[in-house]
């Protein structure tokens, strides 16, 4: 089968590589037709993450259901399904109290387990024809009749919009609240789109990008750019001085100013932007090493947090991978009833070939490349 590969920093192919295949009776075979490019990808592809070489990339995958395991009973060949990112087996102690982010079976030693992901276990990625999916049964989201029509909103349901909606859920967002997000990366757009959807009252977004920034205001909330690194006095005066009642990080450890990184800016920013009992909601990926990091104490994965501003205004930080199937399902029918229509925000789409053209461009955030979807099926 055709596949994107992780050849070293800065560099993806697409090449011929063994077919994915069921391996236990539990699996589910599904083949591709869309898979997404992620700003978690870009970790790993400027080569910030131990990702080894060789490996099959993309974690964000939706297809067809071409074979079924022994042991699968409620998947069945012909449906069209989306894969949440984690690979979760539904019975462990966090899977089943929903925290599928977590699963303690599918990555031993550690927890949570990804699509060809860095240190999530050993799993090939979707950016390919064919995917095996570990415990079908519970890792494949049936989608309704629509799903070729919705076939770009549907497929952000195996990361994004989840992930957005997960940073609100961190954050505390309720109804008639101000939040302050961080990142207008599809992330942070999915954030946007998951605050209005919450009933947040104002919703800023934060970035320096103007083209995403666009986007942002396109999905209703108020556009803060932080070029000139204004970005805590402009929330603070457009929530009457008190400070946004939630923050949304959705940038990660390579948060930047100027070009320059400084991984302790969002978080620190959040902690002055945000107001006293405030919530935040950290979805942006921090890393426990990080050895190209320009700056010392990133690289063994320590952050300089204004910790005494935060305890002193009693904020609530809460933190982590998104339990994708917590919230799928309803979202998914969000869209069936087309309340929300995440793909808006979906710049470009690429046949599989294409990849390392799409990596390269949202790689660089150029101009106008916001979400990259790849069409696997030839
Ligand atoms: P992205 O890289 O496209 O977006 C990040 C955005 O942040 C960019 O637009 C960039 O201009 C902006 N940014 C950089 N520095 C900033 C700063 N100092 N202030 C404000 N904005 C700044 O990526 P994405 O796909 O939107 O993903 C965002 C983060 O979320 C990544 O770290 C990704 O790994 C992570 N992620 C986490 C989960 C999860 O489950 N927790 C899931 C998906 C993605
Ligand atoms: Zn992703």
């Amino acid at each position: 089968m055709k596949a994107v590969v992780y050849e070293g920093p800065r560099n993806v192919s697409v090449k011929n590589m063994p077919d994915a295949k069921i391996e236990k009776p539990t699996d589910v075979l599904v083949k591709i037709t869309t898979t997404n490019i992620c700003g978690s990808d870009l970790h790993m592809y400027e080569g910030r993450t131990d990702m080894e070489t060789g490996r099959i990339l993309g974690h964000e995958n939706l297809g067809v259901v071409v074979e079924t395991g022994s042991a699968v009973e409620r998947v069945k060949k012909g449906d069209c399904v989306c894969m949440p990112f984690n690979i979760a087996c539904g019975f462990c102690k966090n899977c089943e109290k929903g925290l599928t982010g977590f699963c303690l079976t599918t990555n031993p030693g550690t927890a949570g387990a990804a699509y060809g992901f860095s240190g999530m276990g050993p799993y090939s990625g979707g950016q390919a024809e064919y995917l095996r999916v570990p415990f079908g049964d519970f890792n494949c989201l049936q989608l309704p009749p629509d799903a070729e029509e919705k076939e770009n909103d549907y497929v952000l349901l195996s990361d994004i919009f989840p992930t957005g909606y997960h940073a609100t859920v961190l954050a505390g967002v309720e109804p008639g609240d101000s939040v302050a997000i961080y990142g207008a990366g599809p992330v942070g757009l999915m954030a946007a789109l998951s605050a209005q959807l919450k009933g947040a009252s104002k919703v800023m977004v934060i970035d320096s990008h103007p083209d995403r920034l666009r986007l942002a205001e396109k999905l209703g909330a108020i556009p803060v750019d932080d070029s000139d690194g204004s970005s805590v006095e402009q929330i603070l005066k457009l929530t009457g001085g008190e400070g946004a009642d939630r923050g949304c990080e959705c940038v990660g450890y390579q948060c930047s100013c100027h070009g320059r990184e400084v991984p302790n800016l969002t978080m620190n920013n959040l902690v002055k932007a945000v107001r006293p009992t405030g919530g935040i909601g950290m979805v942006g990926v921090f890393v426990a090493r990080d050895p190209g990091s320009p700056d010392d104490l990133a690289k063994n994965g320590v952050l300089a947090l204004d910790f005494g501003q935060l305890w002193m205004k009693g904020q609530h930080i809460a933190t982590g991978q998104a339990n994708v199937k917590a919230y799928n399902r309803k979202l998914r029918d969000l869209i069936a009833a087309g309340k929300v229509r995440p793909s808006q925000i979906i710049s470009h789409e690429l046949p599989l070939d294409r990849a390392p053209e799409g990596y390269r461009h949202f790689d660089a955030r150029t101009e106008g490349w916001t979400k990259v979807v790849l069409k696997a099926a030839a």
